[in-house]
């Protein structure tokens, strides 16, 4: 059997597992049922399609939509994967000719919709083959606890009773533990393996703002990626189709997308997108799952989305190729109100949770903390890293006041002497010295606070209690959502003692930000050899009928303009270049690069800088946030030189920092960090002359081991030292 390493490089091109990968491939292989929940561009895929092609038999892959097959197939095949998929959109003779194959065992993977699947007749067909796995994705389907529940996917809770020795598995994104548990059981799957990854998307840059002028803001961050593809979403219809407008008016590339167009038009209107004829698309929720474009730089929300579960997935959609993207979030308190408009038809249980995970939406709108944290804390999930450097608070983006302690306790102090029964908006208007007849009437125009803040004005003041309870500072309570007041917390009777401060933004939105887009994952890169190659690919991927990312990913492209490769064999060692597309496209590339290079005076085949890997690094990082962020991509097993990347510090720095984390975590093996035949001549020659100082050490090995290295093994010699 063909490890899976080998084929991660020979087919795909890859030469890392990303993390959970290789343990869910390794549930596959030893038919130990498992849920997988990985995040948007988590890799899910590779999860069953690398141990299809490990093991055996055929492979059935259930899928809920014909797009997301589509772009599978079409990525497996352009790979040199036996796959397909059968569908509606197939003949009877392309059905069977997919039997034939299937048949004289030459296909390894086969995807079907859940009620395809279930047929009499599949069923019966399957049972006269040997099938590898049932991989589920989208598996959350299955519960109506998720946000796509599809009934079909509750047919499959008789494949474990119809073919009890075949290995059942559940891929999803979405992250709740009720989701999970409804994947296990529906499945009926025998004591799962259950496999969650962490949530959060490093290369993700959130932002959020205030929506004020939005046409301007809208446009602030496309001028940022000016030849991207970006998605923009609105709340409501009418939105979607007059920002598409101004945004086509001001000669952009733009078209809409939502469930009132006509059919035609909206796949046309997809289509475009998804083939990069089109750069932008303005769209509702209608245009969502099936998306598996992976090169989309950014995804603007014009409004608040109704749950964070919403705003994670559709902001997932940003940057599935793992180069850095950025997740754009314009909303005012009034779109928590169209929401709850919206939803106030749904059952009076169901309007209860949506009350309750709007609430979660609008404290992290509010918020005033890393991006990053607020979402994985919400999912559950502990964040460790002191500074995500990608998001608007770490990045020191946004403007707080100076005297948040102030402010704060006057706030609070308003809603305790207002008896906690009224709501933000009042709270507002007292603080800020209304005579509206409400305030006249329960006579609070007499109270203290009656007009503390009235040189603020009443929208900061809204604003900062929403920030106040983003912070947990106030909660909101009562069902009633036209009518949910604010109570002061534990948290925030301390804050009344000054005992701790809230972080509070200063109230207008600054006229002109700065927005930075990292470049990390342009180093290194010949931008004018990167436009060349997406031009080639454009025309390259017209001509198979496949959308360009099929072809080869944003990821590709940049590495092979970093690398510039002269031959078949180092066209091999490029990120996403396996054997079938090296002999694919492998001359035309070469041809591509060998034009462009050659007038400009270009050196070809520059393998000896490390790709970068973690993206948004800069330069104001304070140490001790280095050291913590490089400790962490440590444990993940990440090389000196990645490490050096993704902090920007110094590779002697970064030693050290290595240094002190293998004497606080008592790591006796550097191998990860340094190579096994190095390791083995400084462990000789300290057993020689001792591990007291490292110039005798180095002067023994004749200078031919970096001082770095040599701090690194001695610190693991000392953990484990050797006997003389
Ligand atoms: P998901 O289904 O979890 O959203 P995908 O399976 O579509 O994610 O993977 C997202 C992207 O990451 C794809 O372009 C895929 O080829 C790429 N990818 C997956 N695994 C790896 C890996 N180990 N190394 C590099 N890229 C990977």
């Amino acid at each position: 059997m063909e490890s899976l390493e080998t084929i991660l490089r020979r087919v795909w091109g890859y030469d890392q597992f990303r993390p959970l990968q290789a343990e869910a491939m390794q549930c596959v292989l030893a038919g130990r049922d498992s849920v997988v929940v990985l995040p948007t561009g988590g890799g899910k895929s590779l999860c069953f399609q690398a141990p299809a092609l490990a093991m055996p038999g055929l492979a059935v892959v259930v899928s809920p939509l014909i797009s997301l097959m589509k772009d599978q197939v079409d990525t497996l095949v352009d790979n040199g994967v036996a796959a397909a998929s059968v569908n509606s959109t197939l003949d009877a003779s392309e059905r069977r000719e997919i039997a034939e194959r299937i048949r004289r065992e030459e296909l390894k993977l086969l995807y079907l919709s859940p009620e395809r699947l279930m047929t009499p007749r599949t069923l019966d067909f399957l049972r006269t083959i040997n099938i590898s796995f049932f991989a589920v994705d989208e598996a959350h389907c299955i519960s109506d606890w998720g946000h796509d529940f599809r009934p079909e996917y509750r047919m499959l809770r008789q494949l474990k009773e119809l073919f009890p020795q075949v290995g059942v598995h559940g891929y999803t994104a979405t992250a709740t533990e009720r989701v999970r548990h409804d994947i296990a059981r529906e499945l009926q799957l025998r004591e799962p393996e259950i496999l969650v990854g962490s949530f959060d998307r490093p290369n993700l840059i959130y932002r959020i703002e205030r929506r004020g002028d939005l046409v301007r803001q809208v446009r602030e961050v496309i001028d940022r990626h000016r030849d991207d593809s970006g998605i923009i979403y609105c709340i409501r219809r009418a939105d979607v189709e007059s920002l598409a407008a101004s945004l086509v008016a001001a000669g952009y590339s733009a078209l809409p997308y939502h469930a009132g167009l006509d059919d035609q038009v909206r796949r046309k209107n997809q289509d475009d997108f998804l083939n990069d004829r089109v750069r932008i698309i303005v769209a509702t929720v209608a245009f969502g799952m099936g998306i598996d474009k992976s090169d989309v730089r950014y995804v603007i929300h014009t409004g608040a989305p109704k749950s964070l579960e919403q705003f994670q997935q559709e902001s997932g959609r940003a940057g599935r190729d793992g180069l850095e993207a950025e997740c754009c979030l314009f909303y005012t308190g009034g779109d928590f109100g169209i929401w709850r408009k919206m939803q106030s038809e749904l059952p009076p249980e169901a309007y209860k949770v949506a009350l309750q995970v709007l609430r979660g939406i609008e404290d992290f709108c509010g918020g005033v903390t890393c991006r990053h944290r607020a979402i994985v804390e919400y999912f559950g999930q502990t964040f460790e890293s002191e500074n995500c450097q990608a998001c608007d608070v770490c990045l020191s983006e946004i403007d707080v006041i100076d005297d948040p302690l102030v402010i704060g306790q006057k706030i609070l102090s308003s809603v305790l002497r207002q008896g906690e029964a009224y709501g933000a908006e009042y709270t507002a208007l007292v603080l800020t010295g209304s005579r509206e007849q409400r305030i006249l009437d329960s006579g609070h125009d007499q109270l203290s606070t009656w007009g503390l803040l009235k040189d603020e004005g009443k929208r900061a003041v809204r604003d900062w209690i929403e920030q106040l309870t983003g912070q947990g500072f106030l909660e909101r309570a009562g069902d009633d959502a036209k009518f949910q007041v604010l109570k002061v917390t534990t948290a925030g009777r301390r804050l009344l003692r000054g005992e701790v401060a809230p972080r509070l933004l200063k109230p207008q939105v600054k006229e002109k930000r700065e927005g930075r887009v990292s470049t990390v994952s342009w180093e290194g890169v010949d931008r004018g050899l990167f436009e060349v190659l997406r031009a080639w690919r454009r025309k390259r991927a017209e001509a198979r009928g496949l959308p360009p990312f099929v072809v080869f990913s944003d990821a590709t492209l940049r590495s092979l303009a970093r690398h510039r490769p002269s031959t078949p064999e180092r066209l091999l060692d490029v990120h996403g270049i396996g054997q079938a597309k090296a002999a694919d496209y492998g001359a035309e590339v070469l041809e591509k690069i060998a034009e462009y290079c050659r007038p400009n005076g270009l050196p070809r085949d520059v393998f000896d800088v490390p790709p970068p890997r973690r993206q948004p690094a800069t330069s104001d990082v304070s140490g001790s946030a280095a050291k913590h962020e490089a400790m962490r991509l440590f444990r993940q097993g990440r090389s000196v030189a990645d490490v050096c990347q993704a902090v920007g510090r110094s590779r002697s720095t970064v030693s050290d920092y290595l240094a002190e984390m293998i004497v606080a975590e008592e790591i006796s093996d550097p191998t990860f960090w340094i190579d096994a035949h190095s390791f083995a001549r400084i462990r000789a020659a300290a057993a020689r002359c001792g591990l007291d100082r490292l110039k005798p050490l180095y002067e023994a090995l004749e200078g031919t081991v970096t001082y770095e290295d040599l701090r690194i093994a001695a610190a693991c010699l000392r953990n484990a030292p050797p006997t003389p």
